[in-house]
């Protein structure tokens, strides 16, 4: 077994915790408290939890008074279509099984072969929906990067009498995720895909909405999300938001190698999805062909690299790919897909070693 430390391009399944996360955790763990206890304890615990919610509102634009912290981006999306009732909810193709789970009786909306929700489709569905609509439509795909039309959307919808929900966990840290620049009503988000912690996230709201109450169960989070509140998990994502103070200026750098892997991939026979589209700089969803993911995988993770197939399933096994599906990829070509996703921390040199391994395994597939 190789005892170098493997080169990391699974930023979007986790990001590696950034600097000050741990430290933050630690200090709230050792503190204790419980952030609704009156006693001074309690008092320092509120106000972790209230300069982390002011950092996540300053960080998407929105009032401290409208972040309600959850277990993660799974929550938050639940929270988000069960919140307001007595709505269809109308999901893309290509959202995130936490997402999809709500699908309801309408089909989902189809997406066209560069991974881009189609308008005419959101347009149609909303027309036809027997009750007001609930939109939910990530910012950006978890597999391909594609990025999503969601003002165009937001526009759509907002003429339908439709809310819009935007699951924004792969864009907080990658873009400048501005609610009210959005347009949208509720936004998700997770601390673990900024370099936070993972089971902490929080569901955004845009003013003058109000979700179905929890106060019954507890009262937490205003009565919108009961439960005690994850003191170490918020101070981590407290921390992971300071972190990102200028992480946005590192994406001209991460489209760059993003760009230099992509040429060098399509001249060794790589597919690349949604290669048309605008896409997150630091996502590359690939297929070698004739070569199955998992297979991929073993070669990639004995040469060094830790790269996924499509999304972290969480299963662990490789399963075939809704979002390549939906983008009318054949199943043999999905099948052989495999997802690379990286960071501020990932060096040019990390990715030509990549490319390197990708070539190798080429090779010994023809000459097999
Ligand atoms: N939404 C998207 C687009 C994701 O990529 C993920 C995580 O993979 C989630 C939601 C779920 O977030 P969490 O892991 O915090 O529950």
């Amino acid at each position: 077994m190789s005892s170098r430390p493997s080169i990391y391009l699974d930023y979007n399944a986790t990001a590696p915790p950034a600097p000050g996360v741990g430290e933050a955790m630690v200090r709230a763990l050792e503190m204790g408290g419980n952030p609704s206890s009156v006693h001074q304890r309690g008092r320092n615990a509120r106000r972790i939890v209230e300069d982390a919610r002011a950092r996540l509102a300053d960080a998407v634009g929105a009032k401290p008074q409208n972040v309600i912290f959850t277990s993660g981006g799974t929550e938050a999306n639940r929270l988000a279509l069960s919140g307001v009732a007595d709505r269809t909810v109308l999901a893309s193709a290509i959202e995130h099984p936490s997402v999809m789970a709500y699908g309801g009786t309408m089909a989902p909306l189809a997406v066209d072969s560069g991974g881009r929700v189609e308008l005419a489709d959101l347009r149609e569905k909303l027309a036809a929906a027997e009750r007001p609509a609930l939109v939910s439509l990530m910012y950006a795909n978890n597999e391909t990067g594609v990025l999503q039309p969601i003002a165009e959307a937001v526009a759509i919808a907002h003429a339908a009498g439709a809310l819009v929900h935007c699951d924004a966990v792969q864009g907080l840290g990658k873009q400048e995720i501005d609610l009210e620049a959005l347009g949208v009503d509720m936004l998700s988000v997770s601390a673990h895909k900024i370099g936070g912690p993972a089971g902490i996230g929080a569901l955004v709201l845009s003013p003058g909405i109000v979700l179905a109450s929890d106060r019954a169960a507890g009262g937490q989070e205003r009565g919108q999300r009961a439960g005690t509140e994850n003191l170490a998990g918020i101070a981590g994502f407290g921390a992971a938001l300071a972190a990102l103070d200028g992480s946005l200026s590192d994406q001209p750098r991460q489209l760059a190698l993003r760009q230099l892997l992509e040429r060098q991939l399509v001249a060794a026979g790589g597919v690349v999805f949604g290669a048309a589209s605008a896409r997150l700089s630091n996502t590359i969803a690939v297929a070698m062909s004739g070569v199955a993911s998992a297979t991929q995988l073993m070669h990639f993770d004995l040469a060094g690299f830790c790269v996924s197939a499509g999304s972290a399933c969480s299963s662990g096994k490789v399963e075939r790919s809704h979002v390549l599906h939906a983008m009318g990829v054949a199943d043999a070509l999905s099948d052989c897909a495999i997802r690379i996703s990286f960071g501020r921390d990932t060096l040019e040199g990390d990715l030509l070693g990549f490319a390197a391994a990708w070539k190798d395994l080429c090779r010994r597939k023809a000459a097999a």
